[in-house]
């Protein structure tokens, strides 16, 4: 037991290999008033029991991969600072592909691992053999083989790490527990403990799979949940070596290495089991739970067919201990929207070993300089929703979660559990038109139609043309040539208003947005250092009254951000995503249809782009907003939640006489692909200067109050020309297909990476958003047409044209139509 102070700047609540790291970096930063409570001894929650695998293969997203790198090397070289060896060993890492969904999965992410500067080997069955000769081959398609990777002893890592916390001078208090989490004025201002309160602005609840009830103490939501995880070890085996590689086998549930002599198997199984729903023991330490033969004896089996061996040798320990899963199998990593300087850091899916080190890194940066330098926007815990921490959501959730680890990750694929937690009041319209629903957010929304009392069928998985392409062809046409209905209720939605409404959104907007009324402005939020926080649209209804809409990860990060900029103004923000539906009706013959509805004279003249206007439809009081994400003449209809059907109704009766079709948002990302329209957390994301992503068009630099973020862009400005800039790309052949992370060659050198892609239906064409460097030279139009472009997919190049204006009128004369 250590005496814990009365006061520190941070206090971080647990000894895992994740708060320990995060020890480990505030002290490097020189927060060395940093207390680190664990209510047991370090690792005595999860940490102790993980089988230590180190891998960097496998991510498509740069903050991942980074996280992973920056880990491995933390691992290889810490004793040298701490003197406590780290245990890790570059023993090398197969991932096996015996099917050819893996094969082509694991072709994509090489190519972006080596991008990403890891030495990715595609190798052949027999290479496998003889890096790892118990294997059998015989199925094998490709090994991808990554000698630095490896393993390391989780228990010495963190050891290693706390050693070094200690070197910087930060405290940490073993058997000490955190009762609760206090505020004053909505931020942290105290923990109590067992043994007396410690005084302090910043908490990191980094509680592993107590981490959930530890927030909703204190009105945090943090929807993970415990499962369990099981490996097994069988007795000494011939042949076991402690510098076999590790071997990885998603395609049969498991994972290999040597231990102690003997092979440990790792299961992921497809069925998982979540693990005390109602809450995990307050005094639980070092846990083992008696394992479930039954339920796991078909995975186990499968898994050690791959190394026939295991089948004759006795099996030394089956273990099962409980690890955390999260409602989208990404960590909940960063500042809690509820309570100012509340870090979570929590929720790591089973890889808190292999990214740990970068985590513990981001988390202090992000509290020392209020900037993780990563993209965030997958771990952010703001993504989350309150629903998602209910007993029933992360029982039904979690019994899938443990399994996708092992999933190979078509472009297509969905979660199956807990679905219908909501529903627009369209719903039922919609499915007996046929939708196609998938999940966003939670709001069951729809991907394509199959048509009028037809069941959507997607068919099977595949990283080709999906069986549905012909309905989502005709539905993007339907948008270019005539018009299309849309179900985006699941947008959200704010009401903000009061005398200060208009000075606190024009002081966070780059754009203007406090102008005239009735009128819809494209905007984004940014930081102080000129990075994009948000990408919205601000309608100014009439004096002190205005509509936010973003879209729907967005929700809760949008909502604290006016909340706190608003903080001291008089302006009150209301989130009406619930109250109303949103029906976007978009094509060229939008108007025509519209017009059929209601009596308001919507001609360009009378009714222009970015107008914004309450009209009548039927019985229905509607805001109608003319604006597009499709590139087309187009209308965007808030419409009461109860009035929803009505209204509906209304447009598809009428609709029948232009032609009305109804699409779903695969033909929405398609559609806005061809256009360049940016998509926040998909393309572009709060490492993005709005300059580089092309978004400078949206920015009022002569606004007379300026606008949160301007000095750090107008000094970005002063630098020169940019030499780093999102394009649009799309591939000549009008086979292959984009999907994303394809790495894009000017000379047939590395430039850049796809961040999002789609089919362009009418380009004809796989297209996309990348973001590309032209190293320290001026990234210009000449720069682009004066290269020779191709994309790499699946170990081809295509060639490639690159633009940094849209494919699909790049004038917008359609939009203003
Ligand atoms: C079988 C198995 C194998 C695994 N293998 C791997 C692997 O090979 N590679 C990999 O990367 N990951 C692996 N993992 C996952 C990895 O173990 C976890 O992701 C990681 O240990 C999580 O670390 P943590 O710090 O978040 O949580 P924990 O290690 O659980 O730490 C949380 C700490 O918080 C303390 N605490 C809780 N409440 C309080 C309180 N109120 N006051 C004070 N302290 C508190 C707890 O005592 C605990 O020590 C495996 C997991 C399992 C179960």
């Amino acid at each position: 037991m250590t005496t814990i102070p009365s006061r520190a700047r941070v206090v971080i609540i647990g000894g895992g290999i994740i708060g320990t790291s995060i020890a480990y970096h505030l002290g490097h930063l020189g927060w060395k008033d940093t207390v680190l409570i664990e209510r047991d001894q370090l690792t005595s929650g999860t940490t102790w029991h993980a089988a230590g695998l180190m891998i960097t293969f496998g991510s498509t997203s740069t903050t991942s991969t980074e996280l992973r790198t920056y880990t491995r090397d933390l691992y290889a070289n810490l004793e040298q600072e701490t003197g406590l060896a780290t245990g890790f060993k570059p023993v090398g890492f197969i991932e096996l592909a015996s099917d050819e969904g893996r094969l082509e999965e694991y072709r994509r992410v090489s190519a972006f691992n080596r991008y990403c500067g890891i030495d990715v080997q595609e190798i052949s069955p027999s290479e496998v053999s003889a890096l790892f000769p118990l294997a059998e081959t015989n199925d094998v398609l490709s090994g991808f083989y990554v000698p630095t990777d490896g393993r390391v002893n989780p228990v010495d890592a963190t050891m290693s790490m706390a050693a070094g916390a200690r070197k910087q001078g930060v405290t940490i208090a073993q058997g000490v527990t955190v009762r609760s989490v206090n505020t004053r004025n909505g931020a942290v201002c105290s923990v109590t403990t067992d043994q007396g309160t410690i005084e302090c602005e910043y908490v990191v609840n980094a509680a592993g799979m107590w981490a959930r009830q530890l927030g909703e103490k204190s009105g945090v939501s943090i929807p993970l949940q415990a499962a369990e995880h099981y490996y097994l070890i069988t007795e000494q085996m011939d042949g076991m070596d402690p510098t076999l590689p590790i071997l990885e086998d998603p395609a049969r549930f498991g994972y290999y290495r040597e231990e102690v002599g003997g092979l440990m198997i790792g299961l992921f199984e497809t069925v998982c089991a979540p693990w005390k729903v109602d809450g995990i023991p307050n005094d639980a330490s070092f846990i083992t739970l008696p394992p479930d033969w039954d339920r796991m004896s078909p995975y186990l089996e499968t898994a050690m067919s791959r190394i026939p061996r295991s089948n004759e040798t006795g099996i030394r320990t089956f273990f099962c201990g409980p690890e955390s899963f999260t409602p989208d199998l990404q960590p909940i990593i960063g500042p809690a929207p509820e309570i100012r300087n509340y870090f979570v850091a929590a929720g790591l899916n089973s890889i808190g070993i292999l990214s740990g080190g970068g985590l513990g890194r981001l988390v202090a940066h992000w509290i020392v300089d209020g900037d993780p330098g990563a993209d965030v926007t997958a771990m952010h815990p703001d993504r989350l929703q309150p629903y998602q921490s209910n007993p029933e959501y992360r029982r039904t959730r979690t019994v899938e979660s443990l399994g996708m680890v092992y999933q190979c990750h078509y472009p297509n694929r969905q979660l199956f559990s807990a679905r219908d937690a909501k529903r627009s009041p369209l719903h039922d319209r919609l499915a007996s038109h046929g939708a196609a629903f998938r999940e966003a957010s939670g709001w069951e929304t729809p991907d394509w139609f199959a048509g009028p009392n037809q069941v959507a069928d997607a068919g099977p998985l595949t990283w080709g043309r999906p069986s549905f392409w012909p309905q989502w062809q005709n539905e993007h046409r339907a948008c270019r040539e005539g018009s299309i209905v849309m179900d985006m209720s699941f947008m959200s939605k704010f009401r903000v208003k009061g005398q200060d409404a208009g000075r606190v959104l024009d002081h966070i907007s780059g754009n203007t947005v406090d102008s005239e009324s009735e009128r819809i402005t494209y905007t984004q939020w940014l930081s102080e250092r000129g990075t994009l926080e948000a990408d919205l649209t601000v309608t100014k209804l009439g004096d002190n009254d205005f509509l936010v809409v973003a879209s729907d990860t967005a929700q809760r990060h949008v909502e604290t951000h006016m909340t706190r900029h608003g903080a001291d103004s008089r302006v009150s923000i209301t989130d009406v995503t619930s109250a109303f539906a949103q029906i976007n009706v978009q094509g060229p013959r939008s108007r025509e249809l519209l017009q059929r509805i209601t009596s308001a004279d919507l001609s360009d003249v009378a009714f222009p782009f970015r107008t914004a206007r309450e009209i009548d439809m039927g019985f229905a009081r509607v805001l109608c907003t003319r604006i597009t994400y499709v590139g087309e003449l187009g209308y965007e209809l808030f419409v009461p939640s109860e009035q929803a059907v009505h209204v509906y109704d209304l447009l598809t009766r009428e609709g029948a006489h232009v032609g009305l079709v109804h699409a779903g948002l695969r033909s929405l990302a398609s559609l806005r692909m061809e256009k360049g329209y940016r998509d926040y957390g998909h393309d572009i994301d709060n490492t993005d200067c709005p300059l580089e992503v092309g978004l400078g068009f949206a920015l009022d630099f002569d606004k007379p109050n300026g606008f949160v973020g301007r000095e750090a862009l107008v000094a970005r400005k002063a630098l020169g020309p940019l030499t780093r800039r999102m394009v649009s790309v799309r591939l000549l052949d009008p086979q292959p297909l984009l999907h994303h992370a394809e790495i894009v060659c000017r000379d047939g050198i590395p430039v850049g990476y796809v961040r999002a892609a789609s089919y362009g239906h009418t380009i004809g064409s796989a297209v996309g958003l990348a973001v590309i460097s032209a190293g320290t030279e001026p990234l210009t139009a000449t720069w682009i047409a004066n290269g020779s472009w191709t994309i790499e997919v699946v170990d081809r190049h295509y060639e490639a044209e690159v633009s940094l204006r849209p494919f699909y009128d790049p004038s917008s004369s359609r939009v203003r139509g």
